[in-house]
């Protein structure tokens, strides 16, 4: 079965930043999705679509299909005061609601100034290769499609 939409890949990958290997699944479980509803980067899903079972590929994935580029005006100081008597030191991640909602920011420095939080993705910006190996591909069923997303076997979630 070729992997489209509604399918459910079971897939091991391991994905690098330059030398860095950020994540890899292939010490672990696999990875169960459900392909065509926004749980893989784009770039790695378009990547995904026609491949078979045994399949092996190398993706690379630009910074538009992945975690998108880095935007200097995410990058703001915050007044001491919004973190309400935390001690807040640099490379801590807070959840902030902005005006864009619900956002993951960074401190990058702390000073008499304020405090300089940084709102982009961690990997925004970067290039990430992709070692994929597909393990199994699999129509979805009515609940996987329902929910969107995959349920691995013998899990409900
Ligand atoms: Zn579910």
């Amino acid at each position: 079965m070729n992997i489209a939409e509604n399918t459910v890949v079971v897939m091991h990958y391991a994905v690098h930043s330059g030398d860095t290997t950020l994540d890899s699944t292939y010490d672990k479980q696999p990875l169960t999705v459900l392909i065509g509803h926004q749980q893989l980067l784009p770039g790695l899903e378009q990547a995904l679509i026609g491949q078979q079972q045994g399949a092996t590929l190398q993706v690379e994935v630009p910074p538009e299909q992945g975690y998108g580029e880095r935007h200097d005006t995410l990058v703001q100081i915050v007044p001491m005061e919004m973190f309400a008597g935390m001690q807040v030191q640099p490379g801590m991640q807070f959840r902030a609601t902005t005006d864009d909602g619900e956002q993951s920011v960074i401190v990058l420095d702390v000073d008499e100034e304020g405090v300089t939080v940084d709102g982009n993705h961690p990997l925004a910006g970067h290039i990430l290769t992709f070692d994929v190996e597909i393990l199994a591909v699999r129509a979805a069923n009515e609940d996987e499609m329902a929910h969107g997303h995959a349920h691995p076997a013998d899990e409900h979630s």
